[in-house]
């Protein structure tokens, strides 16, 4: 592994849902608790941010992971794409290098997809759900009257995080970093490609599953690692170019 990281001249990172703070958190019961009062109220998009409290709170080994990896990429022409909804990894990695198509916890759109603009949250907003967030954590309460961050600039409707898990996703967050990543992605016919796909299951097969099996396959010089607890597999015809191997993607990416 070590040799082939260190002779790969480019690396891509697919990052998955077993790096879903709600993921690392799904045993908790005052994490289930808090996900069944949020989703009875239809506050869907609010489970990634409820997620990544209760991992604060609970200290799960996902950062420490994130940081070993961002450790073993520096210096590489890397890019990374990740599945998960967590905090932003702007934060640990190099911004210009990472797409999240399944959005973020630190921004806002209009709830009903008007279109209107995509917006980072104010500090005030995050403090907020924190609060809420302390309170649903130790009573299991959450607010009646609570519809979401504000209300639209433009159609008065609730304002929400802009991830997957709103109704109306509105997918314009990540369209600029996509079209770096597919630049990226041109540039790497023909190169020594190293494929990390870590944790991903199949909640969105057609961001990273499919595609790096793709990649995989036309590069001649490409090597995929597929790390999951259960879907490790790798198709019988890329069994000379990759390796499954049947682990929890972060205890493996921790031991980086
Ligand atoms: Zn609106």
């Amino acid at each position: 592994m070590e040799e082939r990281i260190a002779q790969a001249e480019m690396v891509l990172v697919g990052l998955g849902e077993e790096f879903d703070d709600a993921c690392a958190v799904r045993d908790a019961a005052e994490f289930r608790r808090g996900r069944d009062l949020l989703q009875s109220r239809e506050l869907n998009w609010l489970l990634p941010a409820w997620g990544a409290y209760c991992a604060r709170r609970l200290k799960t080994d996902r950062r420490a992971a994130l940081q070993k990896l961002a450790g073993m990429l520096k210096g590489k022409n890397f890019f990374l794409v990740s599945v998960s909804v967590g905090e932003d990894l702007k934060r640990v990695f190099d911004g210009g290098r990472t797409v999240s198509p399944c959005g973020s916890i630190e921004r806002k759109q209009c709830g009903r997809g008007c279109g209107e603009e995509i917006r980072p949250l104010e500090k005030e907003e995050f403090d907020l759900l924190k609060e809420l967030f302390e309170k649903l954590w130790s009573d299991g309460v959450w607010p009646e009257e609570f519809e979401g961050l504000g209300s639209c600039g433009r159609c008065h409707g609730p304002m929400v995080l802009n991830n997957v898990y709103a109704g109306q996703y509105d997918e314009k967050g990540y369209l600029d970093d996509w079209n770096r990543y597919t630049k990226w992605l041109q540039g790497t016919v023909n190169r020594r490609l190293l494929l990390l796909e870590l944790g991903v299951s199949m909640g969105f097969p057609t961001v990273i599953r499919m595609p790096f099996e793709k990649i995989a396959a036309y590069n001649q010089k490409a090597f995929l690692y597929r790390v999951n607890e259960k879907l490790y597999q790798i198709p019988e015809e890329l069994l000379s170019k990759g390796v499954g191997i049947s682990e929890n993607a972060i205890d493996w990416t921790g031991r980086l």
